[in-house]
């Protein structure tokens, strides 16, 4: 499973960030970005969480 994030989606809201820290971290620009491309096995249920919780769908999971 790859994530991203849409910058020019994010609000900065933070839920990502709070419910999966494994893979989503702030970026210099202030919005969320995904630490790494291939999400980790044991974080793939919190990054659906953020993903589903994101009140922008700027997060995409494939
Ligand atoms: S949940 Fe969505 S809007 Fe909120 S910080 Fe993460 S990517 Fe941005």
């Amino acid at each position: 499973m790859n994530a991203s994030v849409d910058p020019d989606l994010c609000i900065a809201c933070g839920l990502c960030v709070s419910t999966c820290p494994e893979v989503f971290d702030w970026d210099d620009d202030g919005k969320a970005s995904a630490k790494m491309e291939e999400v980790p096995a044991e974080s793939e249920v919190s990054a659906e969480e953020a993903a589903d919780g994101c009140p922008t769908d700027a997060i995409t999971l494939e």
